[in-house]
């Protein structure tokens, strides 16, 4: 074990012992994984009882299998081999079999043609999967199709536990067995968030709570502890309840199969209740069609008023209780009128069922129970339009998002709280023994200030909390240039866009260096593709973008294969991209990763940090993007044999007062170049210097 791995290690043992929480920045190679393992593993062994166990949660899923199929085996055949453990997601990664049999019994209500073709790979995945989690399936493509993966993914409410046909096939039920008896259970934030939301209803006990890459619990916090209304969440709802149509199907049209067969029922009883199922089927298919009706209204309001000419990503659109565009859509209300009446239909309906006498009721309990579950599905999501529709909390965030498709009325409305800390404290570290809070990047210049206020851990008392740095390993003196490059211009603009894809060709065509470019929009990307695409024909070195379809992953493989290539990213590839040796020799960040504005979480957060006295872009903006920025260069070393560059084109860093806070996140002195001969002539020092030994390295591994 290496030094700082130790004292982590160290800490973890003696938070858990103390029921401390300890709020850990561990540079990149201390090894915070096997740090934080073992002694959990050691301590559920002292400790083991049935439906309690350590959750260790990790913001990417790309960690959470690293935990599951690196680390979790090494210390099996390393250190220890006694002792389970789970990799859980959230229910909606995993198949519901009970839905999938459906969508096959009736393709023709469920799917249209076109959609149809998305469900060929399953077939073939469900023949061989032991988990039915999706991500196992490369073949579906669940973002071009995520109506289609909505139908058929477990979900909350949906299941019928003993009256499910499928319950002991069912992929979660099973992995949620196993759960229960593991001293580890592997999560991702939004699970572990689900769980709190849902006040602990998914995960066993769990009085130990260790958040890898904590610096984006906050970020899944907007996320996963807010709301969202969309078309086929309010669908499917109403089809739990009701599925008009040929075959007819729900929980009030298995109700109506059973009323009054026994002989005993009471007339009166009996035609009461055929009464009441009637009327709420009719305001059932009644509010399907008001759903539809305000969906297609609401697009042409966004159509007319809202949609951007040229729209290639999604947009969000902000909105507050004096500027809620609900109140213009008279669909909205009517939407909101029969759904108010539904809600009398059953819970007459549920009135008449509870005065039945018991023999009358025992003989449709199971169908009651189902429609328990029906309804309390429905009020659920009853409760969430009203929040969404008619907004009037100060301390929420409301928007809705726009599909790239003008004529899609798949638009999705949400809502989210302002203070994720107060939630977070409540909700993740207030009701634990003992949590680890870790990550590469907590600090800003040295402090852990900005994220415990954000984070809620500032409420704990004060005792029973610590906060250390464990340095990395890496000599990044050594081991790394970093030159801030000033003469390309204002960035934020096309202009600036091409000068950088200009240089990056250069510095390609030249030195066939493996190059990682991370960029802050799509937009960027574009004006640089044009650029850089004639160059690396021209120079023989691959271009690959982030521009289709193609999965992160599968970019990154092909990254690494095609040595001396040039990667553009996004937002997705300033974290988790861990890409060892001379597939990644040059680091460039074309633009200081600031938030964008409009967003409207930022845009929220921001207001109110003004509106308190305080200085957003200081207070927000800048600890945000420092974040970030240390994110994106903790990309370039990954092993104490890595050597590289790190370029940072943004000349911000030069003349802003907030630039020396960027320089002193880093680990290693930034110098500056003022022109591309400059910039040439050091890099062909470093290549001279350094690719020997990078190439003997790169040899050695393979
Ligand atoms: S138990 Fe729930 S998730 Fe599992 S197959 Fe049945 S309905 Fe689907």
């Amino acid at each position: 074990m290496r030094l700082g791995q130790m004292k982590l290690a160290g800490d973890i043992v003696e938070a858990f012992n103390e029921e401390e929480i300890l709020v850990a920045e561990a540079g990149t190679g201390v090894g915070k994984s096997l740090a934080y393992l073992i002694p959990a593993i050691r301590w559920m062994k002292k400790n083991r009882r049935d439906g309690m166990s350590i959750v260790v949660s990790s913001y990417t899923k790309t960690l959470q299998e690293q935990l599951f199929f690196k680390d979790i085996p090494f210390i099996q055949e390393f250190i220890d081999k006694d002792f389970t453990v789970v990799m859980l997601k959230g229910r909606h990664n995993y198949i519901c079999l009970t839905k999938w049999h459906y969508m096959l019994k009736n393709l023709d209500q469920n799917i249209n043609l076109f959609d149809r073709i998305h469900l060929l790979p399953l077939l073939v995945w469900l023949r061989e999967t032991k988990t039915g989690d999706i991500e196992e399936n490369s073949g579906f493509q669940i973002k071009r199709v995520p109506h289609v993966w909505a139908r058929l993914c477990s979900e909350t409410g949906y299941c019928t536990t003993k009256k499910c046909a499928e319950y002991h096939g069912c992929y979660l039920g099973k992995i949620r067995k196993l759960a229960y008896h593991a001293d580890v259970i592997i999560v991702n934030h939004s699970l572990l968030l689900s769980d709190a939301a849902s006040d602990n209803a998914i995960l066993p006990e769990h009085p130990i709570c260790i958040i890898d890459e904590a610096h984006n619990l906050i970020k899944s916090a907007y996320q996963y502890l807010g709301i969202e209304i969309n078309p086929w969440r309010i669908e499917r709802a109403l089809h739990k309840l009701y599925t008009p149509g040929r075959l007819k199907l729900g929980a009030l049209v298995s109700l109506s199969r059973f009323v009054g067969k026994e002989k005993k029922w009471n007339k009166d009883h009996n035609d009461m209740i055929i009464k009441r199922l009637s009327q709420a089927e009719d305001d059932v298919a009644d509010m399907l069609k008001s759903s539809t009706a305000f969906f297609k209204a609401f697009l042409k309001y966004v159509n007319g008023e809202v949609r951007k000419t040229e729209q290639r990503y999604i947009q969000k659109v902000r909105y507050k209780p004096d500027t809620s565009p609900f109140a213009d859509i008279p669909e909205c209300e009517e939407l909101m009128t029969i759904s108010a009446k539904l809600e009398r239909s059953l819970s007459l309906l549920l009135k008449e069922i509870k005065s039945l006498d018991p023999k009358e009721k025992a003989s449709i309990s199971q169908q009651t129970d189902d429609l328990d579950i029906a309804v309390r599905v429905f009020g659920e999501m009853q409760s969430d339009m009203r929040t969404c529709f008619y907004p009037d909390a100060e301390d929420m965030i409301y928007w809705y998002e726009l599909p790239t498709d003008s004529e899609s009325i798949y638009l999705i409305i949400k809502a989210s709280p302002l203070h994720v800390n107060e939630q977070l404290y409540n909700k993740i570290f207030d009701n634990k023994s003992a949590v680890i809070a870790t990550s590469a990047t907590l600090t800003i210049s040295e402090r852990f200030k900005y994220f415990m206020k954000r984070s809620g851990l500032d409420m704990i008392d004060g005792d029973r909390v610590k906060t250390e740095i464990y340095e990395s390993p890496f000599n990044y003196e050594e081991q790394c240039e970093i030159w801030n490059v000033t003469h390309l211009g204002q960035p934020g603009n096309k202009a600036f866009d091409e000068n950088v894809a200009q240089l990056v060709g250069e510095l390609s065509a030249r030195h066939h260096l493996g190059t990682l470019v991370l960029t802050t929009s799509y937009a960027s990307i574009r004006n640089m593709k044009n650029i850089l695409e004639s160059v690396s024909q021209q120079n023989n070195f691959q271009l690959i973008t982030q521009m289709g379809s193609a999965s992160r992953t599968a970019l990154l493989q092909r990254f690494i294969q095609q040595t001396s290539s040039v990667l553009l990213g996004t937002e997705s590839f300033w974290e988790g991209v861990d890409i060892p040796g001379e597939p990644l020799e040059v680091l460039v960040m074309s633009k200081l990763p600031f938030a964008v504005p409009t967003e409207p979480i930022v845009q929220a957060i921001t207001e109110d940090i003004e509106k308190n006295g305080g200085n957003a872009f200081m207070e927000y903006s800048i600890p945000e993007a420092i974040l970030k920025f240390k994110q994106g260069f903790g990309r370039l070393i990954r092993s104490k044999e890595d050597r590289g560059i790190a370029l940072i084109m943004d000349n911000r860093l030069s003349f802003k007062r907030y630039g020396q806070y960027f320089q002193k996140s880093i680990p290693a002195t930034m110098r500056f170049v003022k022109n591309s001969e400059e910039l040439q002539q050091n890099i062909h020092k470093w290549v001279k210097t350094h690719k020997t030994s990078t190439k003997t390295k790169v040899q050695r591994q393979k």
